[in-house]
């Protein structure tokens, strides 16, 4: 297989191994099972425990899913006269910025309820432990629906979405992890909803006001000096326990849910436990930022007098919440390699002695970090939020929509699956093309050097392809994979202090590719899925649509408000 683009590009799911291969015996498997039953009942005594008010409204039932951030639990109360009433609990992590959680509080409490967006019905709080109770709604997995999918059905879940997206839009939410995990369907009722604020954001006129100081957060790491901060591989998180406290006291106040007070005494430990870590950081990765697992190197470098920060998406973890948990430091340590240093003054050129070799020179340890919200899944993230443009908007959110849909027309999932920005962006351009890949970052400031060209390909022919082809069939990749370079450069080209430089020495097949799924298992194609209701025929507007989804230019990329009113969607209705 050719990799390329000096990008590692894997397998695509065609090629792998088959998940029965590994299949535990019955016994092994039961054992697993009481393992997890055990586990999930102390983790519900232990919510119990924290949050004893809970014991008087819920039974909680099972834990259905369990996140960096959260678990979120099944209970079911009795709350009205009537049958009880299932109920979803989200019980954050103790850690979380109490900012944070106010304001996913906030979007859920003002946005949701109405239009598939989830709506809140009750917010308790025992000192750090904070558990939002939301109307339970049973839905499916993307991943084991997602070939059975009537060509309607798909029609009927993109339209929804962008019902719920438009209603987030309006509200000035940027939802920045828009994804299938985040977009609960309930196929039998058609029944949809957007979840999980964890990581939204304020257009600079957004009607949610906390979510104002959380984008006050993203801007004083624009400018560090304003404020006392960690950094902690190239995110930087609140300190200072009188952060806006007054505000978010009043708020909160009308909530009676004062989530404040005890964030003092923790934000102080968590401040040191986190100064170790980056202390860690920065011995195990300063000389390099060769990467474990292949023979690579990445070159992140930036303008003047500043810093230099290799990111990996990890990094966003500190960013969305002070997550403590051993997990998230451990995965963050193993996967960045954090080279920061400050000096007071640098050439502001783009190329230095260290370009295009496998070391990172004084010069590029002396650049500036570039900064902007990166939140998100990588697969999912759209072509600025890659490239790190400052200026995000909710369409980022319209290209996260459009990858969804790509999995949908092409029975791909995750369709794009990359452990870093750059392979996304590799990834993306082999898919639209390097040329206007680079043309479209041309137009936010940025400026991309590929060594080899990709063409666009054409939507309608890659869908059908690798929806009538069956995974066995390991041929895929060549096709999807013509990857362009080696070397590839991203540089900012406002201010022509930053650029970025990949380089890879030795192109090699890595684990990190489109079209594999998550856990390396991969769904079966459903040999007749071509015949499966509508799939035969699928209109040009499904494609057109998609087209504009998937606008490398976010100024031009169409709109949840202009989605909705979409040829595809002719005869559905609001
Ligand atoms: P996280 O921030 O940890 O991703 P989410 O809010 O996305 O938390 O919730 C995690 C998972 O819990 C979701 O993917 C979904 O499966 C389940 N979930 C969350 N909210 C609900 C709900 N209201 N009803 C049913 N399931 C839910
Ligand atoms: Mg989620
Ligand atoms: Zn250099």
């Amino acid at each position: 297989m050719e990799a390329s683009l000096g990008i590692q590009m894997d397998e695509p799911m065609a090629f792998s191994p088959v998940c029965d291969q590994f299949q535990a015996d019955d016994s092994i498997k039961k054992c697993e099972q009481n393992f997890k039953l055990s586990g999930v009942k102390k983790d519900i005594e232990k919510l119990y425990e924290a949050v004893p008010q809970l014991s008087s409204v819920f039974k909680i039932k099972d834990k259905i899913g369990e996140g960096t951030f959260s678990s979120v639990y099944l209970a079911t109360a009795q709350l009205q006269v009537g049958p009880d009433e299932k109920i979803a609990l989200k019980h954050l992590i103790p850690t979380s910025h109490p900012i944070r959680i106010a304001a996913e509080l906030q979007c859920l409490t003002v946005a949701g309820g109405q239009d598939n967006v989830m709506g809140v019905k009750y917010c308790f709080r025992k000192n750090d432990h904070v558990v939002i109770a939301m109307p339970y709604l049973e839905h499916e997995s993307f991943l084991d629906i997602l070939n059975s999918l009537s060509f309607q059905e798909v029609r009927e879940y993109m339209f929804n979405l962008f019902k719920a997206l438009k209603r987030i839009h309006q509200f000035g939410i940027v939802h920045r992890d828009v994804k299938p995990s985040n977009f609960l369907y309930n196929r039998r009722l058609k029944k949809y909803a957007l979840v999980d604020f964890g990581l939204a954001q304020g257009t600079h006129d957004t009607k949610i006001e906390l979510l104002k100081l959380v984008q006050s957060e993203a801007e004083q790491e624009c400018c560090p000096q304003n404020k006392s901060h960690i950094v902690i591989g190239g995110k930087i998180s609140l300190s200072g326990p009188a952060y806006k406290e007054q505000n978010l006291h009043t708020t909160m106040k009308n909530k009676e849910q004062n989530l404040h007070s005890t964030t003092k005494n923790k934000e102080q430990n968590l401040h040191s436990t986190m100064k170790n870590k980056e202390q860690n950081l920065h011995s195990t990765t300063k000389t390099s930022v060769k990467r474990p697992y292949t023979n690579t190197q990445i070159q992140i470098k930036q303008g003047k007098d500043g810093k230099l920060i290799k990111q990996s998406k990890t990094m966003d973890v500190i960013s969305r919440k002070l997550a403590t948990k051993k997990k998230a430091i451990s995965t963050k340590v193993m996967n960045s390699g954090v080279v920061k240093k400050t000096v007071s003054s640098c050439p502001a050129s783009l190329t230095c002695d260290c370009y295009a070799t496998d070391k990172v020179c004084s010069i590029c340890l002396s650049r500036r970090q570039q900064v902007a919200p990166r939140a998100g899944t990588p697969g999912f993230r759209a072509p600025e939020v890659l490239t790190k443009c400052p200026n995000q908007s909710t369409a980022i959110d319209m290209w996260s929509a459009g990858v969804i849909f790509l999995s949908l027309l092409s029975g791909r999932y995750p369709f794009y699956k990359a452990s870093d920005d750059l392979t996304a962006l590799a990834q993306i351009m082999t898919i639209r093309g390097s040329r206007e890949t680079i043309q479209a970052a041309k137009t936010f400031g940025k400026s991309i050097l590929c060594s080899k060209e990709v063409p666009a390909q054409n939507l309608r022919k890659l869908c059908e392809r690798l929806r009538s082809q069956g995974s066995d069939t390991p041929k895929l990749a060549s096709d999807i994979q013509r990857c362009p370079s080696h070397d590839s450069t991203f540089s900012d080209k406002t201010d022509h202090k930053a650029s970025y430089v990949i380089q890879r020495s030795q192109v090699q097949p890595s684990r990190d590719s489109l079209y594999k799924g998550d856990n390396g298992c991969e769904k079966h194609f459903n040999e007749n899925k071509t015949s499966v209701e509508g799939w035969d025929e699928v209109p040009d507007e499904a494609y057109d649509l998609l087209d504009k989804l998937l606008d490398l230019n976010p100024a031009s990329r169409i709109t949840a408000e202009e989605a909705l009113l979409h040829p595809f969607f002719k005869d559905m209705s609001l």
